[in-house]
């Protein structure tokens, strides 16, 4: 079933998880879905690390795995800056071959010492190069504070209509921790005529680590009720843990409040913070 359907229906929850590191087998990552199976998402996406087609093998397989095995409709994750256009071909048949019908058409990042392929400079590409290859439900990425290297949030939605009018059908957007830039975000995306089911990216934080990580990366901005709960509980690991799962239980709250379309919960392949936020929201996702 292609995912924009969901939106029709009900306030979509969607759970993100990412292939096992290379030196661990795939397998390791059915535990951590065997230990989401009380959950009830509408849908799972994978993440593919953005080096090129030889990445594809392990989200293709825990994708496929999610739809036939656990009976979940599951979501690829194509990041498409180091692929040649007959790698991005190929992956696409081992989709139809698997049946998964979403993708996550990514740009990805890029990776120093290394030559992008060439053949797609941006994700608006792919998304036009898949709906020329098939019949895929495609989604999109979205920046709330902008994407780091748009020069700003004008331009950056303006790219953003670019890709949607190449056949994007839902967003997802990135992590932020002050619904406030999403709200923001919202008002402008109906401006600029982008209509597309947006869902929220929600990342629950449980360690000091992982988010000055995640600050690098991805330069979200950090309000004042959170850095207070990091400086309070950041050398606690249970209470930083049971804060971060408060913190991102409270976003979701108020964003279900606002009639948000989704949300996309990151779950770190973490289980336990996963399912103690499903088991606090999922009424308010029903109604
Ligand atoms: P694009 O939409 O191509 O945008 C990239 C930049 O280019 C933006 O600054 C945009 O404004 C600009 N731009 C776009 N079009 C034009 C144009 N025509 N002219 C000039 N500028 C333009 N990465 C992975 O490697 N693997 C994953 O699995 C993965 N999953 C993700 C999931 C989500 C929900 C999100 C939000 C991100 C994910 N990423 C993943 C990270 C993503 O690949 C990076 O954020 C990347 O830097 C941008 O990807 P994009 O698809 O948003 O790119």
């Amino acid at each position: 079933m292609k995912t924009s359907e969901f939106f029709k229906q009900k306030t979509v929850l969607s759970l993100e998880v990412f292939p096992p590191k290379r030196t661990a087998p795939v397998d390791t990552i059915y535990k951590t879905l065997d230990e989401l199976k009380g959950m009830t998402p509408d849908f799972i996406s994978v993440t593919y690390g953005a080096g090129g087609s030889e990445n594809s093998r392990a989200t293709l397989e825990i994708a496929s795995s999610i739809k036939h095995r656990y009976g979940i409709e599951s979501v690829a994750h194509i990041p498409c800056l180091h692929l040649t256009k007959e790698d991005a071909a190929e992956i696409l048949l081992q989709l139809k071959a698997h049946q998964i019908e979403n993708i996550l058409a990514l740009r990805g990042d890029r990776i120093p010492d290394r030559e992008p392929a060439g053949d797609f400079k941006y994700a608006a590409d792919l998304v036009g190069f898949i709906r020329d290859h098939g019949d895929f439900n495609i989604i999109g990425a979205c920046y709330p504070e902008g994407h780091q290297e748009s020069g700003g949030l004008v331009r950056d939605i303006h790219n953003l209509k670019h890709k949607v009018d190449a056949g994007v059908s839902q967003l997802i957007t990135q992590l932020f921790f002050d619904n406030g830039y999403f709200y923001r975000f919202r008002e402008r995306l109906d401006l600029a005529g982008i209509r597309v089911p947006v869902e929220a990216g929600i990342m629950p934080v449980v360690n000091k680590k992982q988010i000055e990580r995640m600050v690098s990366l991805c330069g979200v901005r950090l309000p004042k009720k959170f850095t207070s709960m990091m400086e309070r509980y950041g050398d606690n690991p249970v209470a930083m843990r049971d804060a971060g799962i408060a913190y991102a239980v409270d976003q979701i709250v108020d964003l279900a409040a606002h009639g948000v379309d989704g949300i996309h919960l990151y779950t770190m392949n973490n289980p336990y913070i996963a399912n103690k936020i499903h088991e606090a929201v999922f009424r308010l996702m029903a109604s």
